[in-house]
């Protein structure tokens, strides 16, 4: 199909409007968030107090409203996180970081892997939506992990992530020989989101650059499914690490 390049221009005016491509300053926050942090440091202390009110019962379910929603739709989305997590069920990212419409770009898989799919839509947030906040988060009870632990093979599409997470199960056991197997279940979990961020930087120069340079701050976690509360890693790997 051969496009005009009036046609092409309307294309991407409409994308424009719409926010898909949206590039608006990283101040410039829609309606619900007119305090929305624009610094990686201000964004994670977002999250972290959105999840000490979720998991005290007292959320605040700010820019839930329709109202903001349809500011949102107009002006275009503002996200100041992106979170790559898992697809389970139990874990709907903005009610556990008390959040609402535009606030946060989430991307989702099982075990909160990564492959060319997920990498893109973690570069588009950076690129385009200008987010200066990073987060990998696993979670306890991951089904994806307890089938790498297990050694699973299921479908050659299943398979697909339950072997990116493989590397991560081995390390663990590699570092604690004759560990039992919830052990080793909670430390692959932790070491699944190393490995996911580690994968990021190994893939995507961009990622790697926006790192390096502080442009944006990347934090690790690992929510608990049975209370909701998140626990944050001290550290994780940076570009540079071997
Ligand atoms: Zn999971």
């Amino acid at each position: 199909m051969k496009l005009s390049l009036r046609t092409l221009a309307a294309i991407l005016v409409a994308l424009s409007v719409s926010g898909c491509a949206h590039s608006g300053s990283p101040g410039d926050h829609g309606a619900g968030a007119a305090t929305a942090p624009v610094t990686g440091g201000d964004a994670l202390a977002t999250l972290k107090a959105g999840n000490e009110r979720f998991v005290s019962g007292r959320p605040l379910a700010p820019a839930t409203d329709a109202e903001t929603l349809r500011v949102a739709a107009e002006k275009g989305q503002h996200p100041f996180a992106t979170v790559l997590t898992c697809s389970d069920s139990r874990i709907p990212v903005e009610r556990v970081f008390d959040r609402g419409f535009g606030e946060i770009f989430v991307v989702r898989v099982a075990g909160n892997v990564t492959s060319p799919h997920e990498t893109g839509s973690v570069e588009f947030s950076l690129y385009k939506l200008h987010v200066p906040l990073l987060v990998v988060m696993g979670h306890t009870k991951c089904g994806a992990v307890q089938a790498a632990c297990a050694g699973a093979r299921v479908t050659p599409n299943i398979d697909s992530f339950i072997t990116s997470i493989e590397p991560a199960v081995q390390r663990v056991r590699n570092e604690n020989p004759g560990i039992s197997s919830d052990e080793l279940e909670k430390l692959a979990i932790q070491e699944n989101v190393r490995q996911t961020l580690r994968d990021l930087y190994a893939t995507s120069p961009l990622i790697r650059e926006k790192v390096s340079t502080g442009a944006i701050q990347v934090a690790g976690a690992v929510i608990d499914v049975s209370n909701g509360r998140v626990e944050w890693f001290a550290d994780v790997p940076r570009p540079d690490a071997k």
